[in-house]
């Protein structure tokens, strides 16, 4: 289904927050005409807020009855073509959904004692008034959202659904799944699940290494990489806590299983920080080695093993096979052990197969460069591959993820024997 950023202003198309396009369809007709909204709950769910909130917009935009969404058919009375509701929408998304400080969208409402809708945003922290004399502000507060705990629930729910096996219904984009989670559940990651990654599905292996061909010729910066580590330590961590920026971080993770390095605090305040810069420069790609690296002296992450989990989850998106190369140089300076290298091993099985499940066809593709580039050794990479855990991400997903390493970890193998089978020869 087709996608456009919920910030149509931005038309970076590696803008990460999409939501399908409204689509509308016009039934009955003279009095009796209505239109029908037909992929409300999606385009809800992406945005984190419940379909009635965005129907009521139309409705006092318009000045249209609407109906309640009884079975998920989401009515306005009167002809209204999608793209003019579309174009209404984006006054919705200004209105009630983008932070006011930052533009991100990644915010949720709730309502202040004394009686204002506020914006809590993900990103940057900031808490924005929404205007109270809107006439959807009046709706809202009479029908507030529901509270953060349900939010926590639905979604422990949902991974457990997941782990159940379920996770292959994940980004299909039914109308009547978009329903089940749209229909008044808020649940703000999702706008991350439905981010409409073109993979390259083609993973014949032939084609892997002639990508990487192409990414040798195109030579590594490795070495350049110096800097000056004695950054000064702001490792005071902020009191103000984060809701986690980048849900990315924890979402389809096995939250009992949380490292032993003292919660997400500093992990957060990076991820956010990361999304910022990304966000102010155009993409995951553009935002600099040197200032990545200082913001985790300043962080005091930059030699925790957990990191490189955290900078899998956070550097890349679903371009992720071709951003690992240009990385190298800094992620090669920060894997201090073979902690570290399980832990980036961890991460890029997480952001696959959580993020861009898409992808995990593409597996071989994306171990290419790591590999390549020597970031994660061999022997380690063979060992991640060798068996399932759960460790990252559910045990289903994690044997997904692995069965489609598999060419690329046989070839490994087979370059290693190829490799003592020449020696010998040269031996003689
Ligand atoms: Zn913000």
């Amino acid at each position: 289904m087709a996608t456009v950023n919920i910030r149509r202003d931005v038309t970076d198309p590696f803008y990460r927050y999409k939501m399908e396009k409204l689509q509308s369809k016009i039934e009955g007709k003279g009095n009796g005409i209505k239109s029908v909204i037909v992929n409300l709950p999606s385009v809800a769910n992406s945005l984190a807020r419940p379909p009635i909130y965005v129907v009521k917009y139309f409705g006092f935009e318009l000045g249209a009855q609407t109906n309640t969404g009884d079975h998920d058919r989401w009515i306005i009375n009167g002809a209204h073509e999608a793209t003019k509701l579309q174009e209404l929408l984006d006054g919705f998304i200004t209105k009630f959904v983008l932070c006011k400080e930052c533009q991100n969208p990644e915010t949720d409402l709730s309502i202040s004692k004394d009686q204002n809708i506020i914006r809590n945003c993900k990103a940057c922290g900031q808490r924005t008034k929404v205007d109270p004399r809107l006439k959807l502000s009046g709706y809202i507060l009479k029908n507030p959202p529901q509270k953060d705990k349900k939010e926590k629930k639905d979604k422990k729910e949902k991974k457990k659904a997941k782990a159940n096996g379920e996770e292959n219904k994940e980004g299909s984009n039914s109308e009547e799944e978009a329903g089940k989670n749209g229909n008044g559940h808020v649940v703000p990651t999702s706008n991350l699940d439905q981010y409409n990654a073109e993979a390259g599905s083609d993973d014949e292996f032939t084609r892997v290494i002639n990508d990487a061909a192409k990414d040798i010729s195109a030579g590594d910066g490795a070495d350049a990489f110096t800097i000056d580590t004695s950054e000064k330590a702001m490792k005071e961590r902020q009191k103000n806590e984060l809701t986690s920026a980048v849900e990315k971080l924890t979402m389809g993770g096995n939250d009992e299983d949380e490292e032993e390095d003292g919660g997400n605090g500093p992990y957060d305040q990076f991820a956010a920080w990361f999304d910022e810069q990304a966000k102010e420069l155009g993409g995951v790609a553009k935002v600099d080695d040197i200032e990545i690296y200082k913001k985790l002296s300043e962080l005091g992450l930059d030699r925790k093993h957990k990191t490189l989990q955290v900078l899998a989850q956070t550097l890349f998106d679903e371009n992720v096979a071709k951003q690992i190369g240009p990385r190298a140089g800094l992620l090669k300076k920060l894997v201090a052990s073979d902690r570290h290298e399980k832990a980036f091993m961890g991460g890029i099985e997480r952001l696959v197969g959580k993020q861009y499940p898409k992808l995990i066809s593409t597996m071989p593709n994306i171990l290419l460069p790591i590999y390549d580039k020597e970031i994660i050794s061999e022997d380690a990479i063979l060992k991640w591959g060798s068996k399932a855990n759960k460790r990252y991400v559910d045990t289903a997903t994690s044997k997904k993820v692995k069965a489609a390493s598999e060419p690329f970890l046989t070839w490994l193998q087979e370059a290693d024997e190829d490799d003592s089978d020449e020696e010998e020869e040269d031996d003689e």
